[in-house]
């Protein structure tokens, strides 16, 4: 035991990064072997807010470079936050990651980073409510000034691009239509005219990995699947260690002065959930598979990225890695808004599961987005897109046995008057 220890932890783990070649995101996840301070199968939680120098002068260096292994202060870097950052990197294959307070401090960090005063942002018109708020009212007070377009149509991304666009922003997958985004056309489009594609995976961690397609920058609300508990906010940007690098520049870096920081103790746990998420991604995508054909065969209008009517199936087929299916989230169209809470207060009594917005608990979850996550986009514009009143958001959970589930949402809606 002693001989690994003094290799340092460091070491140790840089070395596993150079051996991760695997295509499969769960492989290179789980390659990333890490040992606790006394030997312990986690690593070791430091619960420190500053850190001791043995001299003066490598203080001194530590503010004007980072030094591998050395913590200065924990907004800056602490060890727990670098573990679970090592292994978010790991499982998207980027060459780094950092992580956030929230999957927002992620995406506001990001954007305020790569962009200044008068720069322009391309980004699909059907992203995150959040999202959605944060580019269209907040970021213009900074002078950054934002463009929403189809993301699936490349034309419009290529017309709404000039000598201001620094970065084109999307999600892998939209929330809550399910829009794909082709991710290797994007990063054409985005490397020919020299921006960068920031890309929001939340919903597909594992399903998908846009930078290995092509993606410069990838974000993760780790609230959502990857923490898969409900317990607790958190966030993630994965990219180059140049480009997270920038981010802790005490200088310049807006991670090191927005503070965005994310606390050890709550690093640690959502790693060890991080560790059981491939086999929650492929009971997810089980489940919801069999309440999409199930809802679809009912006649009711389903959207689900397995089923052969979405319109980009065979889109998402390609970006996907094999073997995790096609996610978790199901929407359904009930009609009118009043059968949508309708049926929703019917499943929370019935069990199915809860009327919360978020996605990604073990239990599931629904919500009326045209109400609640995309509120924040005017009525005109989601009725234009198609984000009608009637629909209904299903985060499908882990349950054992979703044939009973959908007995008792059948009861549901037979109780709905349509
Ligand atoms: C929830 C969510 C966010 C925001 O993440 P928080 O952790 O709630 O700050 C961003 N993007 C998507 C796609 C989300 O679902």
């Amino acid at each position: 035991m002693l001989a690994l220890f003094s290799v340092g932890k460091e070491s140790f783990t840089s070395k596993q990064h150079m051996t991760m070649q695997s295509q499969d995101p769960a492989m290179r996840l789980q390659d990333l072997q890490y040992f606790g301070e006394f030997g312990g199968v986690n690593p070791s939680i430091e619960d420190s807010a500053t850190y001791t120098f043995l001299n003066a002068s490598k203080m001194e260096e530590m503010f004007e470079q980072e030094l591998a292994g050395c913590y200065l202060y924990s907004r800056h870097w602490n060890p727990m936050n670098r573990y679970l950052s090592d292994a978010l990197a790991a499982m998207e294959g980027t060459e780094a990651a950092q992580v956030t307070a929230s999957g927002m401090a992620a995406i506001s960090t990001a954007l305020m980073q790569l962009c200044s005063h008068g720069d322009e942002i391309i980004c699909g018109r059907m992203v995150y409510g959040g999202t959605y708020a944060l580019l269209k009212n907040f970021l213009p007070r900074f002078g950054i000034i934002t463009r929403f377009v189809d993301i699936t149509n490349p034309d419009k991304i290529r017309q709404a691009i000039n000598p201001r666009t620094k970065v084109i922003y999307c999600e892998t997958v939209s929330n809550p239509l399910l829009e794909v985004a082709d991710i290797p056309t994007l990063a054409q489009i985005a490397h020919a005219n020299g921006l960068q594609l920031v890309v929001d995976n939340t919903f597909a961690p594992m399903l998908v990995s846009p930078a290995r397609l092509g993606a410069d920058i990838v974000i993760h609300s780790l609230t959502k699947y990857i923490n898969g508990t409900s317990d607790t906010v958190a966030g993630a940007i994965c990219g180059s260690k140049a480009f997270i690098g920038s981010l802790t520049d005490v200088n310049f870096g807006a991670s090191m002065l927005l503070g965005p920081v994310m606390d050890s103790l709550r690093s640690a746990s959502v790693l060890k959930n991080l560790r059981s998420l491939h086999v929650r991604m492929k009971q997810h995508s089980a489940n919801a598979s069999y309440l999409a054909q199930s809802f679809a065969n009912m006649g009711i209008r389903t959207i689900y990225l397995g089923l052969h009517t979405h319109p980009q199936h065979q889109l998402f087929t390609r970006l996907l890695n094999p073997g995790y299916g096609y996610g978790g989230m199901v929407v359904i169209d009930m009609g009118t808004k009043q059968a949508a809470y309708e049926l929703m207060e019917a499943m929370q009594e019935e069990k199915v599961g809860y009327l919360a917005v978020s996605l990604g608990f073990f239990r599931t979850l629904f919500s009326s987005p045209g109400s609640s996550t995309s509120s924040e986009i005017p009525e005109a514009e989601r009725l234009q897109m198609g984000l009608t009143d009637g629909l209904v958001r299903i985060s499908v959970g882990l349950d054992n046995d979703i044939e009973d589930i959908f007995q008792r949402i059948t009861r549901c809606l037979e109780a709905v008057v349509i």
